[in-house]
C-alpha cells in the first residue's frame, strides 16, 4: 500500500486524533495544525490540537484557535497523532509526551533535517511549507478544502515564504495560492496581519533589539540580541515585533543574520537566517538544532550571551572557507 492509501485508511478507520507542531509555533505550524484540526472536524472525527504554552495571538483569526489545548488537557490515549512542521521529537517540548500516548504517529514535514520519527513519514524538503504539502495531500485524498481550511493553508504558505519572496516560493506555490484565493478567503487582511501588523509595544521592542546590533566578518554577519528584561520593559511578546532576525539579515551586504534570544537562565535560542548562499543549517546542526539552508535554529545552554556570540561568529568564519572567502 502506498503512503497516501495508508494515510487515507488511517483517517477513515480511526476516531481519536491529536495534532501538534513544534514549540514557539510560527505561521506555518499554526496554519498547518489548525487546517488539519478543521479538516478532521469536517470528517466528524474527535480531534485535539496542541501547542506548548501560549499560542501566538497573532494567529487568533484562524478558525479553531480558541480550542487549542495545552498538554495537561490531553486525553490518556489517541488513535493517531499528527506531528506537523517539526524536524524531531525534542522540538515538541512538553508536547513530546503525546508521542507515547498515540498508537500511530504521522510525521509531515519539509525540514531537510527531519529524523523520520513517525510510523508514516511524509517529508518533502522542496516544499515551501507544510501548508503547501497539506494542500496537495488534502486534494489527493479527495477532501474538501473549506474557506476556513484555506485561510489556515494561506497563513502557512505566506508565513514560510516570507510573503512569497523567499527562494522556496515556486510556481507551484503560487498556483496553490491562486487555488486558495479561488476558494474565497480574505487574503489581503491575512497577509497584512502576518507580514506587517505590529503592536505599539512590539515597535518599542524592535527599538531595543536593534540597539544591540553588531556586525562581524567585514559586515557579512550581523547579530542582534533579545533578553527577557527587554520583553518585560516593553510588556511585549516576541511575536508582536515580527521576525526580529530579519532586521539583521536584511542589512545591505549582510549574508548571515543571527538573533540570540534569552529563554531561560543560561539558555538561549538562536535563529539564523542567510540571504543568498550560506548554509546556516550546518551551523545549527553543530548545536543539536536544524532547519533549512537559509533559515535554521538551535538552543545553546550554559554559556553567556557574549560567549555564544563569539563562538557562533567563529564557527561561521570557519564554515565560510567553503565559499572561498576568508580562506587564509
Ligand atoms: P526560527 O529561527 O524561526 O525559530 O527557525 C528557523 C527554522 O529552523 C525553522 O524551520 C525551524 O523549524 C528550524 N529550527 C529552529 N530551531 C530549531 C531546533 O532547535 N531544532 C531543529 N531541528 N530545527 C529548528
Ligand atoms: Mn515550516
Amino acid at each position: 500500500m502506498n503512503k497516501l492509501d495508508e494515510l487515507k485508511k488511517i483517517i477513515e478507520s480511526q476516531n481519536d486524533f491529536a495534532v501538534v507542531s513544534h514549540t514557539s509555533p510560527d505561521g506555518d505550524s499554526m496554519g498547518s495544525i489548525l487546517s488539519l484540526y478543521n479538516l478532521l472536524l469536517d470528517l466528524n472525527k474527535n480531534v485535539d490540537v496542541f501547542v506548548e504554552g501560549q499560542a501566538p495571538n497573532k494567529f487568533s483569526y484562524l478558525n479553531g484557535f480558541s480550542n487549542i489545548k495545552n498538554i495537561n488537557q490531553s486525553k490518556i490515549r489517541y488513535d493517531c497523532l499528527f506531528v506537523l512542521d517539526c524536524g524531531d521529537e525534542d522540538r515538541l517540548g512538553d508536547c513530546k509526551e503525546l508521542i507515547d500516548k498515540a498508537d500511530i504517529i504521522i510525521n509531515i514535514d519539509h525540514h531537510i533535517t527531519n529524523t523520520a520519527f513517525g510510523n508514516i513519514n511524509i517529508i518533502d524538503s522542496k516544499a515551501s511549507s507544510v501548508g503547501e504539502m497539506l494542500f496537495e495531500l488534502y486534494k489527493n485524498l479527495g477532501y474538501n478544502i473549506s474557506p476556513k481550511i484555506a485561510e489556515c493553508l494561506y497563513t502557512s504558505i505566506a508565513s514560510d515564504t516570507g510573503g512569497f519572496k523567499f527562494s522556496n516560493t515556486s510556481s507551484k506555490t503560487m498556483r496553490i495560492i491562486a487555488d486558495l484565493i479561488d476558494i474565497g478567503i480574505n487574503f489581503t487582511s491575512i497577509y497584512y496581519r502576518i507580514m506587517d501588523l505590529k503592536t505599539l509595544n512590539g515597535i518599542k521592542l524592535i527599538s531595543k533589539v536593534t540597539s544591540t546590533l553588531k556586525t562581524y566578518l567585514e559586515g557579512k554577519v550581523a547579530t542582534i540580541k533579545l533578553t527577557k528584561q527587554m520583553l518585560e520593559e516593553c510588556e511585549a511578546t516576541e511575536d508582536e515585533a515580527g521576525e526580529l532576525v530579519n532586521i539583521a539579515r536584511d542589512i545591505e551586504n549582510v549574508e548571515v543574520g543571527i538573533l540570540i534570544k534569552e529563554v531561560d537562565l543560561d539558555t538561549y535560542k538562536i535563529s539564523f537566517r542567510s540571504k543568498d548562499y550560506f548554509d546556516v543549517k550546518d551551523i545549527a546542526l553543530k548545536y543539536g538544532g536544524g532547519g533549512h539552508i537559509k533559515a535554521a535554529g538551535c538552543t545553546i545552554k550554559n554559556k553567556t550571551i557574549d560567549e555564544i556570540e563569539n563562538e557562533l561568529v567563529s564557527e561561521i568564519k570557519k564554515a565560510w572557507v567553503k565559499y572561498n572567502e576568508w580562506s587564509n
